[in-house]
């Protein structure tokens, strides 16, 4: 069961809090209680593929939502695509999250999201999620989204910043897909997908949810590939384990948390930040105070109020002290990234991207302090397709990189179906008139 952030009760199910994403209360959904994973972890190890184990674990962190069947439907419909854990030194990993369609990590919770609300609709009912977009996660959302069965998904973008959607998936040519420009900001977007879901007359009648990572339907599902990674190594282990991920909005990181949380026997977590790193204070215990935004080159990091902020709190609330232990803090600046992008290369004739590059380098910072003592296996998330920043990797590197075609395709520009001032009035208009 699922309760806000803000409140003990009322208690929904997981199924409730993912069609009707955001508590009155003005609070976030997170679970109520823990589930317990290490049962699975018995029958798993580095053979077990990702869809297994998926297919296994899924009706356990969503009870109430998908059975044993409804699982593997759902597991199947959402994933050709996996996680690849590579390690470049002797207990040093990256895991390779950037496999599926649009070159980025989120395409993970997307797709499972997707196609988990398929299975919920397939008795006939219709829902409509809206989604604040920039131009990668908007290209995922559509891909995940295009042709599902009972729902349609409205993109919200910020001026000038709609790419790489195919034009056969929007509504008025048969499909299911309504990206929407507002003349504004990405904060303009977030904002008009709140109050239009806190409208609930309005937000009923279409059965309106979010597809952002206020949605706990997109954000747990990222749990899987920690649990994935983990069986991968837990049998070749020699001390402690530790996971870097790389921070902006803190979806990613928050589902290593609850991993860990759900009985993922882990060492630690480091948040890693570029210069934008307010919520570092936070985590060795200040109170967290917004600094300005700075624009960097891991611009997904870019972030000044994390979106999940509560949700974070909630485990900081929780056990203080704990959590002290638990989740270490890193900034990197560019010079830095670029810096360790070239070292990466030159060590292991990889390439990186940019959000990886600040993972990275926030391990060594932190190995290099030895905040823990005795053997470390390291696995760092990379969360980027190196070719998604192909400038940044020849000015790192000195080599040019090979895009590859389903890349090149997300960049091209294309149009929306409606040019809306970022007012709810106005966009609550615009979807009436889809309709
Ligand atoms: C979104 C994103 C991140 C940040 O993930 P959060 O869950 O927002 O912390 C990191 N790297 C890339 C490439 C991203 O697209």
């Amino acid at each position: 069961m699922f309760r806000s952030t803000q409140s003990k009760y009322p208690l929904v199910s997981y199924k409730d809090a993912v069609l009707n994403c955001l508590p009155g209360d003005g609070g976030l959904y997170v679970p109520d209680q823990a589930a317990d994973f290490r049962q699975y972890f018995l029958h798993m190890d580095e053979k077990t593929s990702f869809n297994e184990l998926v297919a296994a674990i899924a009706p356990s962190l969503l009870e109430g939502g998908l059975n044993p069947v409804s699982s593997l439907r759902v597991v199947e419909s959402a994933y050709n695509f996996k996680p690849e854990l590579i390690e470049l030194d002797d207990g040093f990993f990256i895991l390779n999250l950037y496999n599926g369609p649009t070159g980025v990590f989120k395409d993970f919770g997307i797709a499972f999201m997707s196609a988990m609300f398929e299975e919920f609709m397939k008795d006939g009912g219709q829902a409509m999620i809206l989604a604040a977009a920039r131009p990668d996660t908007g290209v995922s959302m559509a891909h995940a989204f295009s042709g599902r069965k009972g729902i349609s998904l409205v993109l919200l973008y910020p001026s000038g910043q709609i790419r790489g959607l195919d034009p056969s998936s929007f509504v008025q040519n048969g499909g299911n897909i309504i990206p929407i420009q507002v003349k504004g900001t990405f904060d303009d977007c977030q904002r008009l997908v709140i109050e239009t879901i806190n409208d609930r007359e309005f937000s009923e009648r279409y059965n309106i949810t979010s597809a952002n990572t206020i949605n706990p339907g997109r954000l747990f599902p990222q749990i899987f590939y920690y649990l994935y990674a983990f069986n991968q190594v837990k049998n070749r282990l020699n001390g402690d384990l530790i996971f870097s991920v790389p921070s902006g909005n803190f979806g990613n990181l928050i589902a290593g948390l609850y991993a860990w949380k759900f009985g993922m026997p882990v060492n630690g977590f480091i948040a890693a930040m570029n210069s934008n790193n307010a919520m570092g204070d936070y985590i060795q215990g200040k109170p967290f105070v917004p600094k300005n935004l700075i624009f960097t080159n891991s611009p997904a990091l870019d972030v000044a109020v994390p979106i999940n902020y509560d949700r974070l709190a909630s485990f900081y609330d929780e056990a203080p002290a704990v959590m002290r232990n638990m989740v270490y803090q890193a900034s990197v600046n560019d010079v830095l990234t670029l810096e360790t992008m070239e070292y990466v290369y030159k060590k292991y004739n990889a390439y990186i991207d940019p959000h990886t590059a600040v993972a990275f380098a926030a391990a060594r910072k932190i190995e290099a302090e030895r905040k823990w003592k005795g053997n470390t296996n390291t696995i760092v998330l990379a969360t980027g397709h190196p070719a998604r920043s192909a400038n940044l990797a020849e000015k790192a590197t000195g080599k040019a990189i090979k895009t590859p075609e389903f890349l090149k395709e997300l960049w091209k520009k294309c149009d929306p179906i409606a040019l809306i001032p970022p007012q709810l009035d106005a966009f609550e208009g615009a979807i009436v008139s889809c309709f």
